[in-house]
């Protein structure tokens, strides 16, 4: 605690007011209404300068998957700190903890993957991704495959490249993006369609804008394909069951790399390892970050697999790509930390076959209230659609902002969940026991309640 100053709430709100540019915030709006100071956590709880107790119901930004205040990952980065607290992998150098943590990665990816280049976020990982794709394009004389198809209402990340893979309209505005050679395609999202056909129907039409798009580029020009498993940001998107079998065919049959975007999915968010175990997916790139460190430092990285890392290195001479914290010390000591949390805890079973299943039993009673029109879950990962109307399923018009008063209530009422819209979305941590998913699920129901009461 020595290098930090005491101050009050206040005037924490008051500093951050005068010198602090937060990532994706209205300054003008956030300097009216004060930022909430988040001061210390435990467990699934987070307290905020006053000191009010939230369950954290997002796990920080779907990262704390192992939850707040583990001293194991403090001790792995204060021993790796006071070891060696930095060094590089430039120049033909390396270090044990990055070394080590490559050989545990290769242990819990697909078989087919052995290799990870590391970097420091999510959005890194996929400008990495971005040039790697090209690079073996080029080593495997085909360098007109240039173009990578993305999803509309995607999020792979917040740099040049990374938020012109994600597909979302107010991010290509400011600032001229998408960057050439990337194109966007439909997303599997059937409630948010006419629903004029099943979901299962759906699923093969999303997929199929997929094929479409490939024909009109002309498969000789389309390098690759990325997707969450489960699209996130944009409002825990569920896919029905035929989609990822018919991308996975596509890719094949137009031998498109496909990118299997696990920032979120990866390290058991869904109850397997990754998204692509839980799905069936065999991807040629997983981009990794959040949970891989339980966000206690930050660490992103690429799984790729072996036909693609044998061409980079048997025909490729220098890649010239890499980051200062490629690899960081620290990070990867905390990330074997974490690991071993999840494998020795077995949370990511726990997720598959107890709190998972628990957290989903409540929550999909959610859907009885009168403002919910779906209510999904897939192991520790929600959403709730807010309606007008349950039976047509018409949402309230978009002026009205009525996922957010929900989302303000919520969180003056002790629960962090997130608002998309009209979708409420959750990613708790997965130590979250029977009491607290009761009152996760207590707490929105009271809300949901609220915001009823609140639209008359
Ligand atoms: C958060 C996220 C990213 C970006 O990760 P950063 O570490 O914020 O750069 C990329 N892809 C997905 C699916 C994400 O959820």
């Amino acid at each position: 605690m020595a290098a930090l100053e005491k101050r009050s709430g206040l005037e924490w709100q008051e500093l951050d007011k005068e010198h602090y540019l937060h990532p994706f915030t209205d300054y003008k709006e956030l300097h009216e209404k004060k930022s909430r100071i988040i001061t210390r956590a435990d467990g699934v709880y987070i307290y905020d300068a006053d000191g009010r107790k939230i369950l954290d119901g997002m796990s920080g930004l779907w990262c704390v998957n192992a939850g707040y205040g583990r001293d194991e990952l403090v001790d792995a980065a204060a021993d790796q700190m006071r070891e060696l607290p930095y060094y590089n992998s430039f120049f033909q150098c390396a270090h044990p903890p990055s070394i080590e943590l490559a050989r545990i990665l290769q242990e819990v990816t697909p078989p087919h993957m052995n290799r990870v280049f590391f970097t420091g976020s999510g959005s890194e990982s996929n400008d990495t991704i971005v040039r790697m794709v090209r690079r073996y394009w080029d080593l495997m004389d085909q360098p007109e495959r240039h173009t990578i198809i993305s999803r509309v209402n995607a999020y792979h990340g917040s740099t040049v490249a990374a938020a012109s893979l994600g597909g979302m309209k107010s991010m290509h505005k400011q600032g001229g993006l998408p960057i050439p050679g990337i194109v966007h395609v439909d997303q599997p999202y059937w409630f948010d369609s006419d629903k004029s056909v099943s979901p299962d129907e759906f699923g093969l039409l999303a997929a199929r804008s997929l094929e479409d798009k490939i024909n009109e580029l002309g498969a000789n020009k389309v390098a690759a394909f990325i997707a969450e498993p489960i699209q996130g940001a944009g409002g825990v998107i569920m896919p029905p069951d035929t989609y990822w079998p018919e991308v996975q065919r596509i890719c094949d049959e137009y031998g498109v790399l496909l990118i299997s975007d696990e920032v979120i999915t990866g390290f058991g968010r869904l109850g397997e390892w990754f998204g692509a175990d839980y799905f069936g997916t065999h991807p040629d790139f997983m981009p990794f970050a959040k949970g891989v460190t339980s966000g206690y430092l930050p660490l992103g990285g690429v799984m790729i697999s072996d036909r693609v890392a044998e061409t980079l290195i048997d025909k490729g001479g220098e890649f010239h790509h890499g980051y200062t914290y490629s690899g960081h010390p620290a990070s990867c000591a905390v990330a074997i930390a974490n690991i071993k949390i999840l494998q020795d805890e077995k949370l990511i079973e726990r997720v598959k076959s107890d709190i998972g299943p628990y957290l989903q039993a409540g929550w999909k009673k959610l859907a009885e209230h009168p403002l919910v029109g779906e209510a999904r879950m897939v192991g520790l990962m929600g959403a709730l659609e807010i309606v007008a109307d349950k039976n047509s399923l018409e949402r309230f018009e978009e002026k009205q902002g009525v996922g957010t008063i929900c989302r303000d209530f919520l969180v003056d009422n002790g629960l962090v969940m997130r608002a998309v819209g009209d979708t409420i979305v959750t990613a708790p941590p997965f130590v979250l026991s029977h009491e607290e998913a009761d009152e996760l699920v207590a707490i929105a129901w009271k809300c949901l309640d609220l915001t009823q009461a609140a639209l008359q």
